[in-house]
């Protein structure tokens, strides 16, 4: 450990942050560890926002990713709820939004990213949402009731598991998409049509192609969703799950390079030796752009963390990440690249399938399965190894995949 560090600060407390500090810790780092956050709530994952907490099946105390004992004995120098502001890298303080100034030797930037929301008047409407933490998700779930009907705008992962969860309340659901296809930046359009069937198949009314809709609330609270000054829909709450910002404002306030989220390197640097990025804000280095993700945000933190310890710790993560829908578990792993790729499909039970794609040489490029996370540990394993796949084996729901050893 390089002995001359022994100020670091971290800037966010979500999935990064924690796993950071924790990961600091872990290490053997005994110097001062101060951390911003501008949420009073810390250390707490979100995914089982739209699902178990939105349901009412999870208190939002359950988030939370290590004990209070644990917590405590990091020996945390807390700043929340307090905005960081702006970073002096020449003299290496951050600045926060009360005035305080905070001197740091390493820094790690761990701010996430937020709702996107393409009109702002929006949030200015009642009974408008998003969900980022335990709070929207209360607010939201109290709108949830049976007969009622919720517009989601949008058709991406968040959208779609509200939808499921709303449906799964005995709520109705008009689901609208801008796009021609559902989840379109992330899966190829064979899987955005079985997402697309498994809505349907659930009663949700699914519009793609919406074009731009413009929101009314109503005089008793209802929201009219106009398309071309066409009314198309009275909704008794309407959530917005049109994707995410990447909160790169404060390092590109401070000079540092900047391409959809904070560019690193493996180590988790950015264009400055001493700021460290990760999680949503920061892009994954091998494939240069930003992989929103729980298991992302953890370990690239991880291997931010002990590099700015001085430790050779390179992330070379395939992306992973997961949906639970109805009762279907769906897992993505790596990234399923537009052309150039052989699917495979496998089939093994009525609600056990996974869409399999291969490269040139036989190769898994990515997969996504349902139902089926064991597929997807050994997939991790295959990828990692470059096993060659028979493409005929992997189809065939007889055959024990295990003996496709890596
Ligand atoms: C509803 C929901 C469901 C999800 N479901 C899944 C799932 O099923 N599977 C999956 O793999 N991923 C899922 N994700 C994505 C996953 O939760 C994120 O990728 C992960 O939370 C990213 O963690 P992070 O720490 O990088 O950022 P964040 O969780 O965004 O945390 C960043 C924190 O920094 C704070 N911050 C920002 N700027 C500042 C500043 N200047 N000063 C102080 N604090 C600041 C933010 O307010 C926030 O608290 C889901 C996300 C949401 C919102």
């Amino acid at each position: 450990m390089n002995p001359s560090i022994s100020r670091i600060v971290i800037i966010g407390a979500g999935q990064a942050g924690a796993w950071a500090a924790h990961t600091l810790r872990q290490q053997g780092y005994g110097g001062s560890l101060a951390v911003v956050s501008d949420e009073e709530r810390v250390f707490y994952e979100r995914p089982p926002l739209s699902k178990q907490v939105l349901a009412g099946d999870m208190a939002p105390a359950a988030l939370q990713l290590f004990s209070d004992e644990a917590i405590d004995a990091m020996n945390i120098d807390w700043h929340k709820p307090a905005r960081a502001t702006a970073i002096d890298r020449r003299a290496h303080v951050v600045t926060l939004d009360n005035g305080t100034k905070l001197p740091y030797d390493k820094l790690l930037l761990a701010t996430g990213s937020r709702a996107r929301v393409p009109v702002q008047e929006w949030l200015n409407l009642p009974r408008v949402f998003t969900l980022r933490t335990p709070e929207d998700a209360a607010r939201l779930g109290e709108r949830l009731a049976p007969g009622k009907r919720l517009a989601v705008l949008g058709g991406g992962w968040i959208g779609l598991e509200v939808a499921a969860t709303a449906r799964a309340k005995g709520v109705a659901v008009s689901l609208f998409e801008l796009g021609e296809r559902l989840c379109a930046r992330s899966v190829r359009p064979e899987v955005s049509d079985f997402l697309r069937d498994l809505h349907l198949g659930q009663g949700v009314e699914v519009n793609l192609d919406c074009g731009l809709l413009e929101l009314v609330a109503g005089d008793d609270g209802t929201l009219r969703l106009f398309r071309d000054e066409q009314l198309l829909l009275e909704a008794d709450a309407v959530v917005v799950g049109a994707g995410a910002e990447i909160a790169t404002e404060l390092g590109r306030d401070a000079g540092l390079e900047v391409a959809q989220g904070l560019v690193v390197d493996e180590q988790g640097q950015t264009s400055d030796p001493d700021i460290y990025a990760a999680g949503d804000v920061a892009i994954h280095p091998g494939l240069g752009f930003c992989i929103q993700s729980w298991a992302n945000a953890q370990n690239q933190a991880i291997s931010a963390a002990k590099a700015m310890l001085g430790e050779d710790s390179p992330y070379r993560e395939e992306p992973w990440i997961w949906s639970d829908q109805y009762d279907c578990n769906i897992q993505i792993l790596g990234i399923p690249a537009d052309g150039g790729s052989r699917l495979v499909r496998r089939q093994s039970g009525e609600r056990q399938h996974a869409f399999i794609y291969l490269d040139q040489d036989d190769r898994l490029q990515s997969m996504i399965a349902v139902n089926d996370a064991r597929l997807v540990k050994l997939g991790k394993r295959w990828l990692k190894a470059g096993t060659v796949l028979p493409a005929a084996q992997l189809a065939d729901p007889a055959v024990n995949l295990m003996s496709l050893k890596p």
